[in-house]
């Protein structure tokens, strides 16, 4: 690593330098904000982010199910956050002692950058456990490449098995089973579910009970967000189209495509999906000398100072799913803020505002946010909803799904571009193209491409026989030997 500082500060009185770590939910809302609430010249906003967008995480099942155009589900930061700087790069180390960020680009060497202010938002990461095969053959649901991959896959697998006859392989690449009983894991099986549905019209080779569902939670229900009767409500309908929840189920193993479970069954596939649970970002929680509590996270104030009661870290902020926020409404777990997209939007809101108080010396509000309830897409016209006590599934709730998550995409260039998706799905059907061939773009090219012919080994001429030096010297008998040799 280079020991090159980025600072800009050669005379005083400097302008504040606000760096955020992590461009996605609650850090794009802080940079977004900030550059509302300061005034001209007041901070220098500065977004870290290794992704140029920011991704809207509740669209992935929706765009593993060709409901929603990947890109249209992404924010890309430059477009919108037009008073920051942005940088495309990690962030792989903190020295807050010192007020300096390692920043290491994907092309040349790392750097270290000066801030004054510091907005730790590098949310989370699929969390695994040490399970033989689950590291090399299941995949995750936290990025957009990870859900138009899993769209792929199925809809190369419904290629695939529409030559094969009936057995045990074709069985095998029209199984999809998925770990996890979180909303996550539940939005994206019962998305694919739908999908799977809409693709056999495609294939009168293929038949309804071909394919084959199923999820594996290790608890006794499933997503905790919604009460125990709409979570029934939900295993029940998924159960009526085909698609089997393993309760009080481990994954044991996942070698040579075969899904161990703790029951002793064993299940044939070719596309695990992960989504067992998420941890805060190792890389830059581990890489910082900030205080991180025993899960793992940044010990954040309800302020969204880094810091206790006690103790304020000065110049440190953290939110979203790298940070252990209180929640002071006393409806989280063990006392903190839940990881979700409701906390880490608010939380950017309010960490703008107070980042701007304490430059101009006045003191930050503390967070507070009553949980809205929770909404779920389980497929076309199908979903979840609950809200205190009114809990229910069907085309309402399925409505009341994109209804909220169609005005809650950020900015309304994106919105829109989401909801005309929507509205020509409506008219269109679905877009069932599947673009596997993306993951090796130059296939055709390389297939038929001229290349230059192979180098000529170089030409010895035969030894020339003891006493007959004369003949072999002549030069048709040079000619005849090279020739003979470039044959
Ligand atoms: C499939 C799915 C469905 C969901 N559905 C819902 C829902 O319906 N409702 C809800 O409330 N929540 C939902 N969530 C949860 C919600 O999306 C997350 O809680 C939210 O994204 C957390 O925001 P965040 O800003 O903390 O992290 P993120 O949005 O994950 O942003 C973290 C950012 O940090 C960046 N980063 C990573 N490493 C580094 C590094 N080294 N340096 C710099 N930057 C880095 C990442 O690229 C990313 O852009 C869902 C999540 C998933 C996966």
């Amino acid at each position: 690593m280079t020991s090159s500082v980025n600072s800009t500060a050669t005379s005083a009185p400097a302008v504040p330098k606000i760096l955020v770590v992590g461009g996605g939910y609650a850090g794009f809302y802080t940079a977004w904000k900030l550059e509302k609430t300061l005034r001209k010249g007041e901070a220098e906003i500065t977004v870290v982010d290794p992704l140029p967008y920011m991704t809207y995480q509740p669209f992935l099942p929706e765009v593993a199910a060709g409901s929603i155009e990947a890109r249209h589900s992404v924010v890309a930061l430059r477009r919108h956050l037009k008073r920051s700087t942005v940088i495309t790069a990690k962030v792989t180390g903190i020295d807050h002692a010192h007020k300096l960020a390692t920043i290491t680009p994907p092309v040349g060497e790392p750097w270290q950058q000066e801030y004054d202010q510091i907005v730790v938002t590098a949310g989370a990461v699929s969390r695994t456990f040490p399970i033989p095969g689950i590291a090399d053959n299941a995949i995750g649901l936290k990025s957009i490449e990870e859900a138009v991959a899993i769209r792929d896959r199925l809809m190369s697998n419904f290629d695939k098995a529409a030559l094969l006859p009936p057995g045990p392989e074709r069985d095998r690449l029209l199984t999809v089973v998925v770990v996890g009983g979180g909303f996550a894991g539940i939005e994206v099986f019962a998305e694919l579910r739908s999908l799977a549905s809409a693709l056999l019209g495609a294939y009168p080779q293929l038949t309804f009970d071909d394919t084959h569902f199923h999820l594996i939670e290790a608890m006794g229900r499933i997503m905790p967000e919604v009460s125990l009767a709409t979570s029934e409500k939900v295993l029940a309908e998924l159960a009526q189209r085909g698609a089997f929840v393993h309760l009080d189920t481990q994954v044991k193993g996942a070698v040579d495509g075969n899904v161990e479970l703790s029951t002793g069954d064993v299940i044939p596939t070719d596309l695990i999906i992960w989504t067992a649970g998420v941890m805060a970002n190792p890389q830059v929680v581990r890489g910082s000398d900030l205080p991180v509590e025993e899960r793992g996270r940044i010990v954040t104030r309800p302020d969204l100072r880094v810091g206790t009661d006690e103790e304020i870290v000065e110049g440190a902020w953290a939110a979203g799913d790298v940070s252990a926020v209180p929640d002071l409404t006393g409806g989280g777990v063990g006392g903190f803020c839940v990881p979700n997209a409701q906390h880490a939007v608010r939380q950017g809101k309010l960490l703008a505002k107070n980042i701007t108080a304490v430059l101009r010396g006045e003191a930050p509000r503390d967070y507070v946010h009553k949980n809205l309830g929770a909404v779920a897409g389980l497929g076309l016209g199908r979903g979840a909803f609950q809200k205190g006590k009114i809990g229910f599934t069907g085309p309402l709730a399925w409505l009341a799904h994109r209804g909220y998550h169609g005005l809650a995409m950020p900015t309304w260039e994106r919105k829109l571009r989401v909801i005309g998706g929507w509205c020509n799905n409506l008219l269109l059907g679905r877009d069932l193209v599947n673009l596997q061939t993306v993951q090796n773009p130059r296939y055709v090219f390389e297939e038929f491409a001229a290349r230059p012919r192979p180098a000529q080994p170089p030409v010895t001429p035969p030894a020339e026989p003891r006493g007959a030096g004369k003949e072999a010297d002549k030069p048709e008998a040079v000619d005849a030997a090279k020739a003979a040799a470039s044959r």
